[in-house]
């Protein structure tokens, strides 16, 4: 079922992200995740798409295939545009339609030193368009920046942007990671304000590697307040706590998401299982 369609009978929930494990195994190495997440009732689990790779050895789409086979939850596949050509994507979305896949989360794809780019696709709007001219009956949903995209110079101008997807043909929009939910509220009022109407789910991370934290948020774009800086301080070198301390921050963000009315909840899970349980445990009595 297409996520926008299901959303426009009930209010959106949570949804998990994973990624394909890089072994060979790779399909026997997630399932064990996939059917915990499964399990915990989402109303999608959306798989990564590693910009680059070859769209013939496509392990985001055999994971959404498993997802939605043999576990019934719908999958969302990543498709990223930069480095590939209208030929590969008309590939990648020709086997959504014979695999019965109807969610996408078209992206750009960040650029990167070895991956060279095509000529076909400079941003994601033309990616949405260019699905959208091929009369496919996809929910395409698109990611957002609550502090800004990094390569924009000004967050006006991200928003603008933005709406250059949802224009477009985005129905869905899904956020970069932020631990400042401060940021997120005012993300939304300006997308609003700009006549941004399409549902916008934060996307939330856990802070339980300390290692994982440093690579990703430069590159992503969150800035860390001070209370979380103070638990990888304190607790960055211990795995237990870090874990409980990070589980806490990352329940606290979803419930005050969640009071102030957020638009479902999507869980960078990192493939962990536990992480996800725990997260849905601790919300199960929220509405
Ligand atoms: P765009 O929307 O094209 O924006 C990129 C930049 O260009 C922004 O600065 C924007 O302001 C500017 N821009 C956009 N449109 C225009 C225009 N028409 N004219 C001028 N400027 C414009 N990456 C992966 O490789 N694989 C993944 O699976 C993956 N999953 C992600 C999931 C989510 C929820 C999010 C938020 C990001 C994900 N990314 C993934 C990262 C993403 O590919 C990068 O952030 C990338 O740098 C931008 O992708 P985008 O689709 O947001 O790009």
């Amino acid at each position: 079922m297409r996520i926008d369609e299901l959303y426009k009978t009930r209010k959106p929930g949570i949804s998990f992200e994973i990624f394909p494990p890089k072994r060979d195994s790779y399909l026997k190495d997630i399932e064990p995740v996939v059917e915990i997440l499964a399990d915990l009732k989402p109303d999608y689990i959306s798989i990564t798409f590693g910009a680059g790779g070859s769209v013939a050895d496509n392990r985001t789409m055999d994971i959404a295939r498993l997802i939605k086979d043999k576990y019934h939850v719908e999958p969302m596949v990543h498709m990223t545009c930069l480095n590939y050509s209208r030929d590969e994507i008309d590939v990648v979305a020709r086997e959504m339609e014979e695999y019965g896949i109807e969610n996408v989360l078209a992206l750009r794809g960040d650029r990167r030193e070895g991956f060279p780019e095509k000529k076909d696709f400079r941003y994601a709007n033309e990616l949405t368009e260019y699905l959208v001219s091929k009369g496919h009956d996809f929910c395409i949903a698109g990611g957002c920046y609550p502090e800004g995209h990094l390569e924009c110079p000004d967050k006006k101008t991200d928003i603008v942007n933005l709406k250059k997807k949802v224009d477009a043909g985005d129905t869905l929009l899904i956020s970069q990671l932020f631990f400042d939910n401060g940021f997120f509220y005012d993300f939304v009022s300006r997308a609003r304000e700009t006549g941004i109407g399409v549902t916008i789910t934060p996307g939330i991370m856990p802070v339980i590697n300390r290692a994982m934290i440093e690579r990703m948020t430069p590159t992503c774009g969150a800035s860390l307040p001070p209370r979380f800086r103070k638990i990888m301080e304190r607790y960055g070198d211990n795995k237990d706590a870090l874990f409980d301390a990070g589980m806490s921050y990352l329940v606290s963000q979803a419930v005050d998401l969640m009071a102030s009315g957020s638009e479902g909840i999507h869980l960078y899970s990192m493939n962990r299982a536990d992480v996800a349980r725990r997260l849905v445990d601790s919300l199960k009595n929220l509405v």
